[in-house]
């Protein structure tokens, strides 16, 4: 299935600025995503990551995320930062590589929160910004991002950012705008 292709339908289908919330994971990945839904939606960023670790890792990529959010004229929601709701959510699973049964735990419980948070401030409309990287499986987001839309009665924006050179846009505008670029994806399994 083509996601960015279904976004756009859906985009020339509903127009209007609908307002979306939107899960980020951090700055570098929303960088891109902001400019093309910008244009197009009336954006919340709902940053909810439990799963970063260390918390001054946490800090600094909230920082970033502000500091993006501000250059798109973008509202932001900063969510509780509770390590323990990952640590319980992947228990078991630490071993796993990237990319297997740890990541879709730590999908499934980044976006189910999210959605819940979102729906308790009237939002409809839910996306997320992990599509953009071109390690993470789009598909199985996809999937999960649209159960946890579907139990709060709010509508999955599909995605696949880093189709048509989303992914190289995001890289440009990290340079363009000296954006902390990390690397590794977040959590203390996949800083070792
Ligand atoms: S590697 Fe990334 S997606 Fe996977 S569990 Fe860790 S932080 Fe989550």
């Amino acid at each position: 299935m083509n996601y960015q292709t279904e976004l756009e339908n859906y985009i020339q289908q509903h127009g209007g600025r609908h307002r979306l919330a939107l899960h980020s994971c951090c700055a570098p990945c929303s960088s891109y995503v902001l400019e093309y839904l910008t244009k197009y939606f009336d954006v919340t960023v709902f940053y909810y990551n439990p799963n970063i670790h260390p918390e001054s890792e946490y800090v600094k990529r909230l920082e970033e995320q502000k500091r993006l959010c501000g250059l798109f004229s973008v509202a932001l929601i900063e969510c509780e930062y509770n390590p323990d709701e990952f640590f319980t959510a992947v228990s078991g699973l630490e071993n796993e590589p990237e990319g297997g049964k740890r990541c879709e735990k730590c999908f499934e419980l980044r976006l189910k929160n999210t959605a819940r948070l979102a729906k308790a401030k009237e939002f409809t409309l839910l996306g997320t910004t992990l599509t953009v990287s071109p390690h993470k499986n789009a598909p199985l987001i996809n999937e999960i991002g649209a159960r946890a839309a579907a139990e709060q009665g709010m509508i999955w924006l599909p995605s696949d950012f880093k189709k048509k050179n989303g992914y190289l846009r995001s890289i440009e505008l990290c340079r363009e705008y000296g954006i902390y670029r990390q690397n590794y994806c977040g959590c203390k399994f996949s800083n070792r």
